[in-house]
């Protein structure tokens, strides 16, 4: 997986690209090497061209505000496919999304409301609230405020190892 961490003339993260877009990026001035200092460790080799792992705009750009699409993969991730109910871990095509106030009551579809479930807790709870359920809810399902700190979960640790201090610094 070939990616790159952009951060903006301030050093903070704000996207995370692909080689080839970084590539123009560079190419054009439009970006630089985010370290001064380099070890190969901290380049991506593609064919014969080396691309820094994380690049920094040259130019200063509007605030760009980020929403996090609700989808179904998103909910995945936030509750780390593991149910919210029993804690079991399970791979993503077996669980299932729940409503934690039922949807036949009208429970709203938003973040608030909706949680990662195995088919056996969903089966149990039914249409009913956790309390009615007496299920207990692991921890109340939220809306994901940073954007990109999330988007990081998906990466492996292979490739975030060399964009952490990044984050930690802003
Ligand atoms: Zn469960």
């Amino acid at each position: 997986m070939q990616k790159v961490l952009l951060l903006d003339i301030e050093n903070h993260p704000i996207n995370i690209c692909t080689w080839k877009r970084a590539l123009v990026l560079l190419m054009k001035g439009k970006a630089v090497n985010a370290r001064r200092l380099n070890n190969v460790k901290c380049l991506i080799k593609v064919g014969n061209v080396f691309i820094p792992r994380v690049i920094k705009l040259t130019y200063k750009l509007a605030v760009q505000y980020k929403e996090l699409p609700f989808c179904r993969e998103n909910i995945l991730v936030r509750d780390e496919c593991v149910c919210q109910y029993c804690g079991t871990k399970f791979p993503p095509e077996e669980l299932t999304l729940d409503h934690v106030f039922p949807k036949s009551r009208f429970g709203p579809d938003i973040w608030e409301n909706i949680v990662a479930c195995c088919k056996e807790c969903n089966q149990k709870k039914a249409d009913r609230t956790p309390k009615e359920a007496r299920m207990k809810l692991l921890r109340r399902p939220y809306r994901p405020k940073d954007y990109l700190k999330f988007e990081l979960k998906k990466y492996p640790e292979s490739i975030v190892k060399y964009w952490q201090e990044f984050f930690e610094a802003s």
